[in-house]
């Protein structure tokens, strides 16, 4: 059913039964929907883990500064004693601007793996564009060759901090994962990518719900069209682009809604018509604000 879709327009895009996946530039193939794990409590991860990956999720997104890698690794043992095989899972963590430095980007990967349970890595990102990200990268790199990270990344570089990146680093970054909605589109930014290759993965495709998210017109109207939520019909757009997505939820059946989105195919009016919404700017906050970076470099200092 799902194959008769005419939508690939990308050549790096297989489609499958459940799910599409994306390969990167190295040749790893990656699902393009994904868990996120953003704002999960601790205490409450293990548990959202294991629902999504019950429901069929096998990419899950998580970070050193989101606090909840342990119970992600709880989740994931838990599934592999279920009988899911680890080559099936796709996880990804993040490396906080505080250990982003040649010095303690290993430390930092280690205690990530240790606490993810894991003997190697699928996706590790650099989480924001401070500190020393070319020691970092130079770190990365290294643990890359040596098979123990599957594909490297960064996260929030904006087009001109990933150019610069991108071109004096011998490992282009193989994902960027920034904002993306309808309410901020990123088509410069992706097209940007994808002159290096590098895949777009959207963070808050939802806005996490800001601008009424959740109520647009525009998106029910085209939803209703094929019975499908305005969540269903944002992912759908953004994976017909080609983009990963990474919904975060902690309710079992929005797991499953997020889920739904191999059987149905926007057409071009419905494209077109998302992109109308675009405002081309961040919902919430400017990476290139001084204050801003201040603050990110600041805020989790003294928590690790
Ligand atoms: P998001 O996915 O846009 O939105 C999450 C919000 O939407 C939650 O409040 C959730 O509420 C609600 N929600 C989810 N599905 C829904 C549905 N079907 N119907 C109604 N409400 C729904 O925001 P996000 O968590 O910020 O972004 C996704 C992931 O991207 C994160 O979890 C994280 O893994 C990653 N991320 C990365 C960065 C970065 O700097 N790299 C930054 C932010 C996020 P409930 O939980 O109550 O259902």
């Amino acid at each position: 059913m799902v194959s008769s879709f005419s939508t690939n327009l990308f050549a790096n895009l297989t489609k499958g039964e459940k799910m599409d996946f994306i390969t990167l530039n190295n040749g790893v193939k990656m699902p393009i929907l994904g868990y996120g794990t953003y704002q999960i409590k601790p205490e409450e991860t293990q548990k959202c883990v294991e629902e999504a990956i019950s429901v069929g999720y096998r990419l899950i997104d998580t970070a050193q500064a989101y606090f909840n890698e342990e119970g992600v690794g709880a989740a994931i043992n838990s599934a592999l004693k279920g009988g899911v095989k680890r080559e099936e899972l796709f996880i990804t963590t993040k490396l906080w601007i505080t250990h982003a430095n040649e010095k303690e980007a290993l430390k930092a990967f280690e205690t990530s793996l240790k606490k993810l349970g894991l003997e190697y890595l699928d996706l590790y990102l650099i989480h924001q564009p401070f500190n020393d990200t070319y020691g970092a990268w130079r770190v990365m790199s290294r643990l890359y060759k040596e098979g123990r990270i599957k594909a490297i990344g960064v996260s929030n570089f904006y087009p001109d901090r990933f150019t610069d990146f991108a071109l004096n680093q011998e490992i282009k970054p193989m994902i960027n994962q920034i904002e993306c909605s309808p309410f901020h589109a990123q088509f410069e930014a992706q097209n940007i990518l994808k002159e290096y290759e590098c895949v777009l993965q959207s963070w808050a495709s939802f806005g996490e719900g800001r601008n009424d998210f959740f109520k647009n017109e525009l998106l029910s109207k085209i939803g209703s069209k094929y019975g499908k939520t305005n969540a269903q019909v944002t992912l759908r757009w953004l994976i017909q682009r080609g983009i990963v997505v990474i919904p975060k939820t902690t309710r079992k059946e929005r797991m499953k809604e997020n889920f739904a989105v191999f059987d149905f195919a926007l057409d071009d009016s419905d494209m077109k018509a998302i992109a109308s919404l675009d405002n081309k700017q961040s919902l919430f906050f400017n990476h290139q604000d001084p204050a801003m970076v201040k603050w990110l470099i600041e805020v989790y200092k003294d928590k690790f």
